[in-house]
C-alpha cells in the first residue's frame, strides 16, 4: 500500500514556518522564544493559544487542543489528512508523492502509536493531614457574600493562607485522602501583579483527575437521591449545599475524564452536567466519556439557552446567579 512517508512529514514541517503558515490565521505575538494568541478553536478572551517554533508545534491552555501544520489544516481548516499534506507540500514547494511502505514497518508504526497512546495513570501521593496547620481558620466574608454560609466552608475545611492570601481547601481523594492544597487568590488585581499570579494553583502536584472533589463526604447522599450532579469548581458544589441540594461534586475541568466516568458509572444513577456556561452543548456530546456515560446511565445537561448566567466569556457556573436561577436550569435541563 502506497502511503506519505514519515521523511516527507518531516519535510512538511522543517520547510514551513509554523509561525507564519498560522499566523495567516491568528494574530500571534511573540512572548520569549514563543508566540500566542486567541485560540481559534475555543472562545476566550485571553490568548490561551500557543505556537513553538522550535518544536514545530502549536498547544492550547485552555482546551488543551494541539498539534502541528498538519493537524491545523485538518482541524482549523477542515482538510482531510491527504488533502492537508498536497496544499502543505504545494505551500512548501514539495512534490506530494505517496510511496510503497513494506507491511513490516507498517506494523511497527502501528505498535509505537500503540503504546504512546496507552496512558499510564500518574498518580497523586497521600499527604499528611498535619500539613493544614499550616492555614489560619478565618471566616471568608469575599464567600459570605457570595452566598455561601460559613458552616458549609468549614464541612470543606475552607482555610486562609495568609502569606499568599489566598482562600484554600484541601483536595481528598474518593477515598478521603489528603492529596492536595488548592488555593483561590483574593487580590481581585491578580491579573496585574509581575509576574502575574494565577487566580487557582495546585499546593501539590496532582497527577492525573482520577478523583471528584467532594465525592469522598457524598457517597451516600448520591446514592440516597439516585443522582449526581458535577459541576467544574468546589465553590460551585458549596453553594449548591447552600441551597439545600447536597448531591453535587466537582470534575475540576468542563469535561469528565475516563477515571471519574468510571467511578460514575459505578454509581448506578443519573448524571447532571453542570459545566460553567462558556461550555456548549456540541462541546460536551462530543467528549467520548460522555458518550461513554451514556450507555450505562441517564445523561443530563444544565445548559443556559436564555442567557440567565450572562455573558459566555463570563463563565459563570449554573449556581452563580442565585438559587431561583439555579432551580429555573435544573428544570429545564436536557436529557442526551
Ligand atoms: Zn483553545
Amino acid at each position: 500500500m502506497k502511503e506519505y512517508s514519515e521523511e516527507l512529514i518531516e519535510e512538511i514541517k522543517d520547510n514551513i514556518d509554523i509561525v507564519d503558515f498560522i499566523g495567516e490565521y491568528v494574530e500571534l505575538t511573540k512572548k520569549g522564544k514563543e508566540y500566542f494568541g486567541k485560540c481559534p478553536y475555543h472562545d476566550e478572551r485571553t490568548g490561551s493559544f500557543s505556537v513553538t517554533p522550535s518544536k514545530n508545534m502549536y498547544y492550547c491552555f485552555g482546551c488543551k487542543k494541539g498539534g502541528d501544520v498538519i493537524s491545523f489544516c485538518q482541524d482549523h481548516l477542515d482538510m482531510t489528512y491527504d488533502r492537508a499534506i498536497t496544499y502543505l507540500c504545494g505551500v512548501a514547494g514539495l512534490s506530494a508523492e505517496k510511496t510503497e511502505i513494506s507491511s513490516t514497518v507498517k506494523y511497527l508504526k502501528k505498535a509505537t502509536k500503540k503504546k504512546k497512546k496507552q496512558h499510564v495513570p500518574v498518580t497523586h501521593q497521600i499527604l499528611d493531614k498535619k500539613i493544614l496547620d499550616d492555614f489560619e481558620y478565618r471566616r471568608i466574608t469575599k464567600w459570605i457574600d457570595e452566598g455561601i454560609p460559613q458552616e458549609v466552608m468549614d464541612k470543606y475545611g475552607v482555610c486562609y493562607d495568609k502569606n499568599a492570601n489566598r482562600i484554600v481547601y484541601p483536595v481528598y481523594d474518593n477515598n478521603g485522602n489528603l492529596i492536595n492544597i488548592k488555593g483561590r487568590t483574593l487580590f481581585d488585581n491578580y491579573k496585574e501583579f509581575n509576574p502575574p499570579i494565577p487566580k487557582y494553583m495546585n499546593y501539590y502536584p496532582v497527577g492525573d483527575l482520577d478523583y471528584l472533589q467532594g465525592f469522598c463526604f457524598k457517597k451516600d447522599i448520591i446514592s440516597q437521591y439516585k443522582e449526581i450532579i458535577i459541576f467544574e469548581s468546589l465553590k460551585s458544589v458549596m453553594k449548591l449545599d447552600s441551597f439545600g441540594q447536597p448531591n453535587s461534586v466537582s470534575s475540576e475541568t468542563s469535561e469528565i475524564t475516563m477515571f471519574q466516568a468510571k467511578t460514575i458509572i459505578q454509581l448506578h444513577c443519573s448524571v447532571v452536567l453542570a459545566f460553567d456556561n462558556d461550555v456548549s452543548l456540541e462541546t460536551i456530546l462530543k467528549k467520548e466519556t460522555v458518550q461513554l456515560l451514556r450507555r450505562f446511565t441517564n445523561v443530563y445537561v444544565v445548559i443556559d439557552k436564555k442567557g440567565l448566567l450572562g455573558k459566555k466569556r463570563d463563565k459563570n457556573s449554573p449556581v452563580d446567579k442565585g438559587k431561583e436561577i439555579w432551580d429555573e436550569l435544573y428544570r429545564t435541563k436536557i436529557k442526551l
